[in-house]
């Protein structure tokens, strides 16, 4: 929004509705992603209801995700544009695929783990990460312990301290019988990364 509070990316004024809904280039983007919206009553609701309808009612899963998404990365979008970043037609073709992957991450559920190693001094060492396909959030933080493990061991470390931000999986690795766990092999796994 400029001084006279006219949208930057069209000369029109702005309000949270135009930006989602009714400026040119929110348009353009929900009419590449969805060529049916314009015979419904998608650009004419107001803002409360269209949240209502498509973010929250709405029984399609998928278009769930996908409104939502791409309401925030239009958000976003246009607060680069306020904030005077480089936005072009070329990066909206990259907006557009991100928008989308996003959206099928999300649907499909699809894990990952990662973590940090940093030094006693808090000097940061290395980064890693994985992905994991469907697994549970616990399933997820214990492999990012594990892996973190191994590769302190592999690079020498023997004295480390591990921070998870989780209760449930630091019980899971104090106390669970791994025998009745149906994750007592991943279990078993960390607790012998802690034994090395
Ligand atoms: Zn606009």
């Amino acid at each position: 929004m400029d001084g006279n509070g006219a949208c930057k990316q069209c000369p029109r004024e702005m309000e949270t509705i135009h930006v989602l809904r009714d400026c040119r280039v929110s348009r353009d983007i929900w009419n590449l992603l969805r060529s049916d919206l314009q015979d419904t009553f998608f650009f004419s609701l107001p803002l409360r209801e269209r949240l209502k309808e498509n973010a929250y009612e709405s029984k399609d899963g998928y278009w769930k995700t996908l409104f939502v998404v791409t309401c925030w990365r239009i958000w976003t979008r246009r607060c680069r544009v306020v904030f005077n970043e480089d936005v072009d037609e070329e990066k909206d073709v990259g907006l557009l695929r991100n928008i989308r992957l996003t959206t099928m991450i999300v649907v499909s559920a699809l894990s990952g783990a990662g973590g940090l190693i940093r030094a006693a001094d808090g000097k940061w060492l290395m980064g890693f990460q994985a992905c994991l396909g469907f697994c549970s959030n616990n399933v997820a933080k214990m492999q990012a312990l594990r892996l973190g493990l191994l590769l302190a061991w592999g690079l020498g470390f023997r004295d480390v301290q591990c921070s998870v931000d989780s209760k449930v999986v630091v019980d899971l690795i104090a106390d669970a019988d791994q025998r009745f766990n149906p994750h007592g092999n991943l279990i078993e796994d960390v607790r012998a990364s802690i034994r090395i």
